[in-house]
């Protein structure tokens, strides 16, 4: 069979560097991987009862493809109490992971050489997504403003690029790959100019429990009517191999979200939907404890980071800590991450894939000593190229 002639975008997105880079760095046995997405915890224990609960009545038969309904009632009220969404349950699908959201909306919303707007550095699936959409991806650094985007930035986008059809933009709140977190102030700035162009919001706030002395807003607040917002039990409740998503949306739009989810996937796992109405019933707290630990780990790699004179976006929410490179450093990202891999035994993603050849993601979902481990690692990596202060 003629390849050339399957969807061409499929075979231009770029594999998962961050995937391929983990994989390969895992064949050193001492290596401590601070790479990965992942919490470092187990789910909590009434969740998994909850499945075990489900397996033994039998659950296990095709759910309605939105979603089991009294999942989807659990989820209205939770997140309406925790961050003041207002999503009635025909307004949210049950999604298999956030990944499965993000694709259903990536592919209900835009047309073929529609235009989204991808605030970098950025979570590389949307640029995939984008890819595989035969859309235009428009990469906006937004390194200058602490990793926000400003309704400034959309503006000159817009008048920049008359040629494009910009439809969406993608804000992720808090951020992969920086930890940055935006305001209210912020959020709500950007409202007229996405409303005056009608410009799609894709929110994904996968990691909005996670908020370290600040606290997480929606865009839905304002402009519910044009957001979709995205969330999931992957980080909140450590659930990422049980892929349980949701994506919330105004009347009209999410039943076509619904559809598209539907010949996708059929539905998201039984056993799996009814472990999430406990914790969507019971496990508002479960998060608070992840985050605590999570915080604790932030603050002490800012701190030693600072100590190294390495410059990074203050992290304030998710698990993620992005690191500018020192000027001493002349190569790329990747050929960086290796370098501290094989040297010291320290696996970090490199910054490339998200937009930052000048730059490493550290993630602190890792034990202390793992990152005790990362910190001395880089420490010693950065004597040998001339780059740690006196
Ligand atoms: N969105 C962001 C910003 C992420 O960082 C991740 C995972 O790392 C996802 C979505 C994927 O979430 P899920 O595991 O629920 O598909």
């Amino acid at each position: 069979m003629d390849l050339s002639k399957l969807n061409q975008d499929i075979s231009n997105v770029k594999p998962s560097v961050l995937r391929q880079f983990d994989h390969d760095i895992s064949a050193d046995p001492k290596i401590v991987k601070l790479t990965l997405g992942e919490p470092d915890f187990n789910v909590p224990d009434h969740i998994k009862q909850a499945a075990i609960k489900a397996i033994d009545n039998n659950e296990s038969h095709y759910p309605y493809f939105w979603g089991v309904q009294e999942l989807r009632d659990a989820a209205s009220s939770y997140y309406h109490d925790k961050f003041g969404y207002n999503y009635t349950s025909d307004q949210i699908v049950v999604s298999v992971g956030a990944t499965e959201g993000l694709a259903a909306t990536f592919h209900t919303l835009f047309q073929p050489g529609d235009a989204v707007i991808i605030p970098t550095p950025a979570y590389p699936v949307y640029k995939s997504m984008s890819d595989v959409n035969h859309l235009q991806a428009l990469m906006i650094d937004t390194r200058a403003n602490g990793c926000v985007l400003t309704p400034e930035q959309v503006q000159q986008a817009i008048d920049e690029h008359p040629e494009l059809n910009i439809r969406g933009v993608v804000i992720t709140d808090p951020s992969n790959p920086t930890g940055a977190v935006y305001t209210e102030e912020q959020l709500h700035a950007l409202v007229p100019v996405l409303r005056d162009n009608e410009i799609w919001v894709i929110s994904d706030e996968i990691y909005g429990e996670l908020t370290y002395g600040v606290k997480h807003y929606t865009l839905s607040k304002w402009l519910s009517d044009q957001t979709i917002v995205i969330n999931g039990l992957s980080k909140s409740h450590a659930m990422t191999g049980w892929r349980l998503g949701f994506v919330f949306g105004p009347s009209g739009v999410i039943d076509l979200i619904a559809k598209c989810h539907q010949y996708q996937v059929t539905a998201a796992t039984s056993i799996v939907q009814y472990a999430a109405i406990e914790a969507m019933t019971n496990g508002e707290e479960d998060a608070e404890a992840m985050r605590v630990i999570y915080e604790k780990r932030c603050n002490y790699l800012r701190t030693a980071l600072g100590k190294l004179g390495l410059d990074i976006v203050k992290p304030q929410g998710a698990f993620y800590v992005f690191v500018s490179l020192p000027d001493a450093w002349k190569d790329d990202s990747m050929a960086f991450a290796k370098k501290l891999a094989k040297k010291q035994h320290v696996g970090v993603i490199p910054g490339a894939p998200f937009g930052d050849d000048h730059a490493i993601r550290i993630s602190y979902a890792a034990s202390d000593e793992s990152i005790h481990a990362a910190v001395a690692g880089l420490k010693a990596v950065l004597e040998d190229i001339g780059a740690v202060p006196v």
